[in-house]
């Protein structure tokens, strides 16, 4: 029986990945996983969004996926327009402030830290998003609680493909 076969009555990934849409970072690739394996939800800029959680919540309380992974990576557009929204005050068209306006507290937290803007805002958006869905209630919360998940970000390398656990 084919993998395509054996999925058509269900899954149970192993992980739900929080990711960033951006074109360059797949990640059932990025961990050689196979169909069935890893639950995506992907949004430019990998922030938590009331529907993100939803899907999320089902990943690990239907599906019953024992880990999530926020996934940041390098070079992030969406972090890139977060930091010219709060330091240029730049307004974007359409619904971009929305996404941008999502960033704005990660960005404020680290605008005056040594070392790289993007990479620093790009890290403290993916901890913001893990502390965010480590106080979910009730669903995540309980799932903690219980010691059936654990909640874990990362920093995707462009250049290697190699992802940086860093919370
Ligand atoms: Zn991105």
């Amino acid at each position: 029986m084919d993998e395509r076969e054996a999925l058509v009555s269900g899954q149970n990934p192993f992980v739900a990945v929080l990711s960033c849409s951006d074109s360059r970072i797949a990640p059932e690739y990025a961990f050689d996983t196979a169909r069935g394996d890893l639950f995506a939800i992907r949004v430019a800029g990998n922030f938590v969004t009331d529907e993100g959680l939803a899907s999320i919540e089902y990943g690990v309380a239907v599906l019953g996926a024992p880990l999530i992974l926020v996934l940041g990576h390098e070079s992030c557009g969406a972090i890139e327009a977060g930091i010219k929204a709060v330091k240029d005050h730049t307004v974007f068209p359409g619904h971009i402030p929305k996404l941008t306006d999502a960033l704005k507290s990660s960005v404020e937290t680290v605008l005056k830290q040594p070392g790289d803007l993007v990479e620093n805002a790009t890290v403290q958006n993916v901890k913001n998003s893990v502390e965010r869905l480590k106080k979910a209630t009730p669903l995540l919360t309980d799932a903690l609680g219980k010691g059936n998940l654990k909640i874990v970000g990362g920093i995707y390398r462009l250049a290697t493909g190699k992802v940086e656990l860093i919370a």
